[in-house]
């Protein structure tokens, strides 16, 4: 491995200044995908096209003409954005064959900018879990240790980095999807604000709270690569106009003089010891610099894990009604009439974690139950979202854990779902509250396992965490 070592910074400046080409670097990404194949972070590769696409961005370039930002950066894209012509399966039997007919807005503005889209990363089953287990394709392993979950939904995302596959990556964030696999693996990861990227052409869950946000191994290849898939979209009428900003004209300023608040909430005796006192010594470390460590609140936010859950199956539920074995997709062999067709195509397409979001969505959407939970859930969710509103006036942004423990063994909470769901207890009431929070690594246990720590921001104040967070990563540098 001769280049797959360098961030993503440095290797757009070796290609620049010639050092290597395009087409070397793809050769080596594929070098390395198949040395590291027992890891199953891809479900598709495309040697072939991204060869292809090198060559031609390596001629292009030898002309002196533009190749964008990216230009012949190998990426992979999580495998529930439509790329077009390439497979886009969500970790599922239902789509395990479907061709994108698109390109998500993320996607072709990675492509525009020069990026070669080498693989689709594993993932859960429609972006629905913690642990990469739910994949109809077998479960992701964890880079660092082999025993042990990569974190999930977007675990391919995150392995694909930390093992030098590609230079960045992109996943998506429902609730906790990019933090926690960033967490486990050790790699950086942002879940932007609510709205700052399209979700145009990726795959819906929860479309209230989905984001698409990029993985990277410092912070400032993850500023430097949120920089270019933000902004507004025509195609998504959630997507925000609120200009985007330059994340690195401020990514060098330190944290003197800054306010970092520390929700009380947040640091409960369900920390891990190691977890515990790798975020202690962060603290420390940001007040030694400068930085005031402010107490806040966030007083009912041990409600947002079961917030989530409710408002979260419900949009879940009406996502997926899509998938009836009749528009695309599997469709069952043996059917007697239409109804039959969309029962035995859903029972045979979907697995079973799938199921349970779909029945339990039904549910609290039923007349009946909808005021019970449906509706009692979003008001909930405004006193969250107003509690961190509060939380974030008294300073510029919160720190936590971004988990309660480093990444657990494969299997270990694989037959118990509240233990899985209570993973993401830290992430989820950030995209309740619809704020962006990056999670980066700040250490690792006694075993080596990356323990990883989540600031949290205002709404579109990105290039803060960048800053906060570069600061920390720069004193000690094993973030890369
Ligand atoms: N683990 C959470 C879930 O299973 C979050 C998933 C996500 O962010 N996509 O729903």
């Amino acid at each position: 491995m001769k280049y797959l070592d360098y961030s993503l910074t440095e290797i757009i400046e070796k290609l620049k200044g010639g050092e290597v080409t395009s087409v070397e670097l793809v050769k080596e990404c594929f070098e390395r995908i198949k040395e590291t194949a027992d890891l199953n972070a891809l479900n598709s590769t495309y040697e072939k096209e991204a060869l292809a696409r090198a060559k031609a961005i390596d001629e292009t370039r030898g002309r002196g003409e533009d190749v964008g930002v990216l230009g012949g950066v190998p990426v992979v894209l999580k495998d529930n954005i439509n790329y077009l012509g390439t497979r886009t399966t969500c970790a599922s039997k239902f789509l395990e064959n479907f061709i994108s007919p698109y390109t998500a807005t993320c996607a072709q503005k990675l492509h525009d900018a020069g990026a070669i889209v080498i693989a689709k990363a594993n993932m859960d089953e429609f972006a629905m879990g913690s642990s990469n287990e739910n994949s109809a394709f077998g479960p992701v392993k964890n880079p660092v240790d082999n025993t042990r979950v990569p974190g999930g939904s977007s675990g391919g995302s995150a392995c694909t980095v930390k093992a030098r596959q590609c230079f960045m990556s992109l996943g998506t964030d429902t609730g906790g999807s990019i933090r926690e696999p960033s967490s486990f693996c050790g790699v950086v990861g942002i879940k932007p604000t609510y709205g700052r990227v399209s979700r145009y052409g990726v795959v819906a869950f929860a479309s209230s709270l989905d984001q698409v946000g990029p993985l990277t191994r410092t912070v400032r290849d993850n500023a430097l690569a949120l920089s270019i898939i933000a902004g507004a979209d025509p195609m998504d009428m959630t997507s925000s106009q609120t200009e985007v900003p330059n994340y690195l004209s401020d990514i060098d300023k330190g944290v003197k003089g800054l306010k970092i608040g520390m929700p009380s909430q947040f640091f409960t005796d369900k920390l891990s010891p190691s977890v515990r006192s790798s975020l202690d010594k962060a603290i420390e470390w940001y007040r030694e610099n400068g930085a005031e460590i402010v107490p806040v609140e966030l007083p009912s936010v041990d409600t947002a894990l079961a917030v989530y859950y409710v408002i979260s199956s419900a949009e879940a539920a009406s996502n997926l009604a899509r998938f009836d074995g009749v528009k695309y997709g599997v469709r069952a062999e043996n059917y007697e009439d239409v109804v039959d067709l969309y029962f035995k195509s859903r029972t045979q397409g979907f697995g079973k974690e799938v199921k349970r979001r779909i029945m339990l969505g039904n549910y609290v959407l039923s007349s009946g139950y909808y005021d019970a939970f449906y509706r009692k859930a979003k008001r909930v969710q405004k006193v969250i979202r107003q509690e961190f509103l509060s939380a974030l006036e008294k300073c510029d942004c919160l720190i936590s854990p971004t988990t309660a423990t480093p990444a657990f063994k494969l299997g270990e909470k694989a037959n118990d779902h509240v233990a899985m769901y209570l993973t993401d207890i830290f992430t989820v009431p950030v995209n309740i509250a619809g704020v962006p929070a990056l999670s980066l690594p700040c250490g690792v246990d006694e075993e080596g396992l990356p323990i990883g720590m989540q600031l949290i921001g205002k709404h579109f104040d990105e290039a803060m965490l960048y800053r906060v967070a570069n600061a920390f990563e720069l004193a000690h540098k094993e973030g890369k």
